[in-house]
């Protein structure tokens, strides 16, 4: 019911103002002691803030939960089951929910999966999501096994940045994390995407203690030499790895102990940065598990099966598919009011039933 009043409430005002709407969301709680309803203004430009006062304009939406890898912390060593036709959005489906989300205030969208350029029609979504004029940024993350032959094709498909995850440098240990991959498909990976013209590489690298902690120096050193972001980022408990030994989880802050040459420059987003003296790249910490990470979250998540998660890690999911207009802006920015202030991963595993690769990373 509640929803139902704040759903009006918003429909009137943006009609009233015509679309350019800052909403602020109110929490239940909140709504209840202030009896004042959402509060709206206008800003010059459509944005979501949410009951914390966290700006929402990213949106990371999965496009499969398929993979051809079987990351040991991502994804059950048997993968996953391919669903019946229709289990996942459709390339119309992710257009019209990106449309949404961008008129509610969505600027920057993130195609992740499972693997995403394992997904039939990939090229087809990133075209549609490409053409919505006011999105800024159009971005994905792979593994980078299939770029040798996509990269090109998803640079003119519009793809403006892409995000390469890489565990390790050493071969042996590249098939023991991908139970499946092969260290050098990733690099060709890496070769095609420079090849293809996209700049400012990220390659992102989950830390983990006992694991590949012995190669951060390794990474490092890849940053004197080419003009790519490698970022650590710190292993979260969640699907095949909630019940893995404490030492596996390190805080990726360790590495400025060991680093002490790492000097900060401007952060981006949820990452601090850093750069060796010299180095052509750069260093990026990202700290999941604190709870600072939470205060500057901008995003939002939608599942390959049309499920909107305000939080990774949380339970709460609103289902998006058969809606359309109206209904689909309210279901989002329902999604934006249930977003909470953060999440309990250094309590307990993450409260999501789901795994990474379900969920989009
Ligand atoms: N398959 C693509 C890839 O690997 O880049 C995109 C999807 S993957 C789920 C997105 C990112 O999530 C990857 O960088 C992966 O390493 C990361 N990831 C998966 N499970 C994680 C976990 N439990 N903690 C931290 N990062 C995780
Ligand atoms: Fe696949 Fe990415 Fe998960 Fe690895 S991390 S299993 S590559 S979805």
């Amino acid at each position: 019911m509640y929803f139902e009043e704040i759903s009006a409430i918003i429909k009137v005002n943006l009609r009233k103002l015509g679309g350019r709407t800052l909403l602020r969301a109110v929490c239940p709680g909140e709504h209840a002691r202030r009896n004042s309803g959402p509060q709206l203004g206008t800003i010059g430009s459509n944005a979501m803030i949410d009951q914390y006062g966290r700006t929402i304009d990213y949106l990371r939406l999965s496009v499969t939960d398929l993979c051809n890898y079987r990351c040991q912390y991502c994804m059950p060593a048997e993968g996953v089951e391919k669903g019946p036709h229709g289990s996942v959005l459709s390339v119309e489906e992710c257009g019209e929910i990106a449309q949404a989300a961008v008129r509610c205030g969505v600027r920057k969208i993130r195609i992740t999966g499972g693997e995403p350029l394992v997904r039939r029609g990939i090229l087809d979504i990133c075209r549609t999501l490409r053409a919505i004029p006011e999105l800024e940024e159009l971005c994905l993350t792979t593994n980078g096994s299939l770029l040798p032959e996509l990269a090109k094709p998803l640079q003119e498909a519009g793809v403006d940045r892409l995000n390469i995850s890489l565990d390790t440098l050493r071969t042996e240990r590249f098939r023991e994390i991908t139970r499946r991959g092969d260290l050098e498909d990733a690099f060709a990976g890496i070769r095609a995407a420079e090849d293809a013209g996209f700049q400012n590489l990220k390659l992102d690298t989950v830390l983990m203690g006992g694991v590949n902690d012995d190669e951060i120096e390794d990474f490092l050193s890849l940053t004197k030499e080419y003009p790519w972001e490698v970022r650590f980022i710190e292993l979260m408990p969640m699907g095949p790895c909630a019940a893995w030994p404490k030492e596996r989880f390190l805080p990726v802050t360790e590495i400025l102990n060991r680093f002490p040459a790492l000097e900060e420059i401007e952060p981006n987003g949820v990452a601090r940065r850093y750069r060796l003296p010299g180095a052509m790249g750069t260093v990026g910490l990202i700290t999941p598990m604190s709870h600072e990470f939470c205060g500057a979250c901008r995003r939002i998540r939608v599942t390959a099966d049309g499920k909107l998660k305000g939080c990774l890690h949380s339970r709460e999911e609103i289902s998006l598919r058969g809606l359309h207009g109206r209904e689909l802006e309210d279901a989002i920015l329902r999604g934006i009011l249930q977003k909470p202030k953060g999440h309990h991963l250094t309590e307990h595993a993450s409260d999501t039933p789901r795994t990474m690769n379900e969920i989009g990373g």
